[in-house]
């Protein structure tokens, strides 16, 4: 009977017709005004690669050991070196990291024994053709210069 009082009175239409107004009131309002302003992205969240510099003297803190390399499951990471015969100390000549297939997973990041390769939160890689996502060197150490808008 109270199935039947409920349906005749459109007590479910009603209700979840007072839902949908509610939602219309704008402190309910998730949408993001992106790109005129910026997501906070998750503190941990993996985004561009980026080769850290010693910010005393501007010189890389990458020690050209590999391990990288060698921890990423997609071998996209390509370090190159020479040594030098009165140091005897690799020094880095060419890094190459292969943006389109990284999957972000962190392996490369956690290898690193000077926190040189770091997955910065910058997420503004997206582009229209697979050209120029081999970064070297140069762009691992000055990162993404994405547009940005103002409202
Ligand atoms: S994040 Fe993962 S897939 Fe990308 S370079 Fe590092 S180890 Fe390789
Ligand atoms: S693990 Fe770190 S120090 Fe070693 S080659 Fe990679 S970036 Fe350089």
């Amino acid at each position: 009977m109270r199935k039947l009082l409920r349906t005749i009175f459109l007590v479910d239409l009603a209700q979840g017709l007072w839902v949908t107004f509610r939602s219309q009131s704008t402190k309910n309002i998730y949408t993001e005004q992106y790109p005129a302003e910026r997501p906070k992205v998750a503190e941990r969240y993996r985004g561009a690669p980026r080769l850290n510099n010693n910010p005393d003297t501007g010189e890389t803190l990458c020690i050209c050991c590999d391990l990288c390399g060698f921890a990423c499951p997609e071998q996209l990471i390509v370090v190159s070196s020479v040594r030098n015969p009165e140091t005897r100390r690799k020094e880095l000549t060419n890094f190459t990291y292969d943006v389109s297939r990284c999957m972000f997973c962190g392996l490369c990041e956690d290898a690193c024994p000077v926190d040189c390769l770091e997955l910065t939160q910058d997420f503004e890689i997206a582009q229209y053709s697979r050209e120029g996502l081999i970064w070297d060197r140069q762009m691992l150490e000055e990162g993404p210069k994405p547009t940005q808008y103002s409202s």
